[in-house]
């Protein structure tokens, strides 16, 4: 059987351990035929990543991941079949690059006064200079033994209530959509099940974001339990959303998914896919 489309993925260029070229050969060893390189804020690895798969025979889906604020919550959009040249996209994806960059500098001053004072020169060696995210501080902090693995990390470090969390003010919904659909992109809404949200956030989440011109959610996703993707090919249904399928690899350290292994999309969802040429 041909493996699933994979339409949200990491590289080197943002928060993945993989190159673009090694992720895009990884991902053709595997039986990918159909792979979206997806990284945080930024299109950075996608001429790498599309030069190495027309040499493979994958076809690459220029995309990227762009991290919102909607409602005090952080929300990921992903962006499918972008035009990663284009100047709005560009320049929005800069102010988000920016706010990393402020944050990463907070983030330092916070772990230093729980024991960590070179964090962020620590964490700047696990990134590439374009993108720097929470998880190089993990992976730094891993490595001076702070906790066993980035998981830890998160829990102990870097997420709301702990001593290296920064509250951050990204985009907002409508604008991220809007660079998507400037760069001649679909706009999915990522991993839908990670974030929690009661059934009445839910709804006003998926209809601002149907309002704004979102195609499609995620339904089959690393991230998600069968059940949630039961439940989320159903509320695709419901909202007249696109489905989309992504492993959200982020390399081969990671333990639960590889690429190649994703499940099919339930038969009741249409693929957003179903007229890509
Ligand atoms: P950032 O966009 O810099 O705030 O970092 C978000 C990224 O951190 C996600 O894309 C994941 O790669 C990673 N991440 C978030 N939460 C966790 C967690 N609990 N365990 C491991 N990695 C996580
Ligand atoms: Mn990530
Ligand atoms: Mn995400
Ligand atoms: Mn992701």
């Amino acid at each position: 059987m041909i493996p699933s489309p994979d339409l949200h993925t990491h590289s080197t260029a943002s928060d993945g351990t993989l190159t673009p070229t090694q992720l895009v050969t990884r991902a053709a060893v595997a039986g990918v035929r159909v792979l979206a390189l997806t990284d945080h804020d930024t299109v950075a690895g996608i001429d790498e990543a599309q030069l190495t798969a027309t040499t493979v025979g994958v076809k690459l889906i220029a995309g990227v991941e762009i991290s919102v604020t909607w409602l005090g919550r952080t929300i990921h959009i992903v962006g499918l079949g972008i035009d990663s040249n284009n100047s709005t996209l560009e320049h929005g994806l800069i102010t988000q690059r920016q706010f990393r960059t402020w944050r990463a500098e907070e983030m330092a001053q916070r772990l230093a006064k729980v024991g960590y004072p070179d964090a962020l020169a620590g964490a700047q060696a696990y990134a590439n200079g374009v993108v720097i995210g929470r998880t190089h501080f993990a992976r730094f902090l891993v490595a001076r033994g702070a906790a066993p693995d980035v998981r830890s990390i998160f829990k102990r470090f870097l997420v709301a209530g702990k001593p290296g969390y920064v509250p951050s003010e990204w985009t907002d919904l409508m604008t991220a959509v809007n660079w998507i659909k400037t760069a001649g992109g679909q706009a999915v809404i990522a991993h839908p099940a990670r974030y929690q949200l009661t059934a009445s956030k839910r709804r006003q989440l998926f209809n601002e974001f149907s309002r704004a011109g979102g195609r499609a959610i995620e339904v089959i996703s690393g991230s998600h339990s069968r059940d949630d993707v039961f439940n989320y090919a159903n509320y695709a249904a419901e909202h007249q959303f696109l489905a989309s399928a992504g492993s959200d690899y982020h390399g081969p350290e990671q333990p639960w998914i590889e690429l190649g292994q994703l499940p099919a999309l339930p038969a009741c969802c249409t693929p957003i896919w179903h007229d890509w040429q």
